[in-house]
């Protein structure tokens, strides 16, 4: 049995919002910890000591699931270097809806703020699994629909991804790149944007899937250890 993945859940405030009582963040946790697919859940947020995310927090997490709207300028730059540094030593990073505009994911792909088209008037939108094969899509099917949504659309300013899992296509006729991944250092990287506050979209079911697919295919794979740095000659074998 393979080492149970630890996931820490961010969330850039604390409390009710929208459609979620407790939080995004506590019905982001509560879905990854019925899936029982999961170690340690834990929750982290903006308004604590370090934003949460202290070198003992981040060191035991696998992977970090991050959430965030409004309040990116806020985040202190030390503590993005320090989410920047795990990534590339290999934690696994779920970024969702608009962590699009975070400094960790423009620092991550080079893309700082990553911008896009944008509507909130609670339009329909259809998410299209385009990698069927892909580990994120496993249980996927080959679109579902979101009735109420934010639309996000192309263009979206990131560099093309490693690989492009989903695109979504909205009422408006706007399509986007809605499942991205990126792979930094060691780490792995998923974007998947739907998630608008406003709207109970993390009930889906395949919503949720796709979540705890991403969480699973980022999360380190028990890589070798890394040599950078000046070398002592090590001759060749001689026959
Ligand atoms: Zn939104």
């Amino acid at each position: 049995m393979s080492k149970p993945v630890n996931v820490t859940v961010w969330d850039e405030a604390e409390g009710a919002i929208g459609p979620y009582p407790q939080g995004i963040y506590t019905a982001i946790a509560d879905f990854l910890k019925a899936s029982g697919e999961f170690g340690e859940v834990r929750i982290a947020l903006q308004p604590q000591p370090e934003h949460g995310l202290t070198e003992e927090l981040l060191a035991a997490t696998d992977v970090l699931v991050y959430w965030a709207h409004c309040y990116h300028h806020q985040v202190e730059d030390a503590i993005v270097e320090r989410i920047r540094a795990r990534v590339l030593n290999g934690m696994g990073l779920v970024l969702l809806h608009s962590a699009h505009a975070s400094k960790i994911f423009g620092r991550l792909v080079g893309a700082e703020p990553a911008k896009l088209r944008w509507r909130e008037i609670g339009e329909l939108e259809r998410v299209w699994r385009i990698e069927p094969a892909h580990p994120i899509a496993a249980g996927v099917p080959e679109f579902f629909d979101i009735p109420h949504s934010e639309m996000y659309g192309e263009h979206f300013q990131i560099p093309a991804p490693d690989e492009l899992l989903f695109i979504s296509w909205y009422e408006g006729g706007e399509v986007f790149r809605s499942g991205c991944t990126f792979t930094r250092g060691l780490g792995r990287i998923f974007f998947f944007s739907p998630g608008h506050e406003t709207f109970p979209i993390y009930t889906l079911p395949e919503v949720q899937r796709i979540i705890i697919n991403g969480i699973k295919w980022a999360a380190p794979t028990g890589h070798p250890k890394i040599t950078t740095g000046e070398q002592p000659f090590i001759p060749p074998a001689r026959a």
